[in-house]
């Protein structure tokens, strides 16, 4: 294991914020995350684990350990009449993923293609698109807790999945580093195509039997034309996660705003009924959509995605979410909730 110090993550995070990682290093295989977490514990070491860094704000300078998660692999554990088992290393890209699923005949990732970033982030946030969330298709998370290094398996209850969220954004954050993701995949194809974006680009496509290559074509087209590409203009993807309202807030503003988007959330046994509202909208609503603050631009196509076209630093990011929130909650009464992780500051 190589650890390098004094070095540059701008390359390393899609948002292309300036930051230096004290000191990095790459873990390719359990021995060398071993031996990382070792050294982090013999000299009090603070650790971050970075994937593709594409769902992170970085501050100028991380103090500590970066470890960077790159363990590959894929391998069919089960193989059953309706479905397998697949235990994948979470350092495997994870729209390389997708892609070779479609070409096994695994199903159910078509609606996830094209998320940037590795295999191991996708139960932290429980990766959502077009419909679907990752959490459906999880059997069990593997990986190590911190900052012993003890071998643990956690099965997809207790991974506390929700919308955006899941232990690893809470309880465990800090404490759990994953190293494989096991997933139940079906081998036989069952379209959601409720996103209308995602209908009305399969109907100007599709004549004959929809197939999941369809969707997984629709799906790419979708996002190419809607999202920035962070290569050309950094991003790191919807700043905001859709915030979950009262009933009684969503009614008042639907009674002021009859044509606001809104979605079901599955009722919770003791919790009182929630709706989903449209972080974009909101955002679009009060005007912020094709705006710049500081350097940071609101994306012209999408309101939700904060783009940083001069590469500037985490502050002036921070800076120009919380306007917004500000605006938003000054307007509508809606708490937006970030959903990219800060490291360091
Ligand atoms: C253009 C664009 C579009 C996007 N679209 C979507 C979308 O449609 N849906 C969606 O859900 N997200 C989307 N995202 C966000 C992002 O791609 C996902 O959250 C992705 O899963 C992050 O993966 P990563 O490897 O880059 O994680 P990173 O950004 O490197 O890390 C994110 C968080 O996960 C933690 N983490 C990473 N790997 C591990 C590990 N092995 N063990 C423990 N913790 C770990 C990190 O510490 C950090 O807290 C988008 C981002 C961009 C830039």
């Amino acid at each position: 294991m190589i650890v390098q110090q004094e070095v540059d993550l701008q390359p390393f995070n899609t948002l292309a914020v300036p930051a230096t990682a004290e000191r990095l290093c790459a873990v390719t295989t359990l021995g060398e995350l071993q031996d990382a977490l070792a050294l982090a514990q013999a000299e009090h070491l603070h650790l971050h684990v970075l994937g593709g860094g594409s769902n992170v704000v970085l501050h100028p300078r991380l103090k500590g350990l970066v470890v960077q998660m790159r363990i590959q692999g894929r391998e069919i554990l089960e193989r059953l009449p309706d479905s397998v088992l697949l235990r994948v290393g979470a350092g495997e890209n994870w729209h390389e993923l997708v892609e070779w699923c479609l070409g096994q005949g695994l199903y159910g990732l078509e609606n996830l293609a094209l998320i940037p970033g590795t295999v191991g982030a996708a139960p932290v946030q429980n990766i959502g698109a077009y419909g679907v969330e990752i959490f459906r298709f999880i059997e069990r998370v593997e990986g190590l807790t911190l900052p012993d290094g003890e071998s643990v398996c956690l099965s997809a209850q207790r991974c506390e999945f929700a919308y955006r969220d899941s232990v690893f954004k809470n309880r465990l954050r800090n404490r759990f580093i994953i190293t494989a993701v096991v997933l139940r995949l079906p081998l036989f194809f069952t379209p959601e195509i409720s996103y209308p974006a995602l209908r009305e680009q399969l109907t100007a496509e599709q004549a004959g039997e929809l197939t999941a290559r369809a969707v997984f074509n629709a799906v790419c087209h979708v996002r190419r034309t809607r999202l920035p590409d962070p290569q050309t203009i950094p991003n790191c993807g919807s700043f905001f996660k859709n915030p979950l309202v009262s009933w009684f807030l969503y009614e008042h503003l639907q009674n002021l705003y009859p044509t606001m988007p809104s979605y079901d959330v599955p009722a919770q046994p003791g919790v009182a009924p929630l709706r989903k509202l449209a972080a974009a909208w909101l955002i679009d609503q009060a005007g912020w959509r094709g705006k710049v603050f500081g350097q940071i631009k609101v994306h012209d196509h999408q309101a939700l995605v904060l783009t940083n076209p001069n590469r500037v630093g985490a502050d002036a990011v921070l800076a120009a979410a919380e306007a917004i929130s500000r605006d938003v909650k000054e307007r509508f009464g809606v708490v937006l909730e970030m959903e990219p992780q800060v490291f360091g500051g």
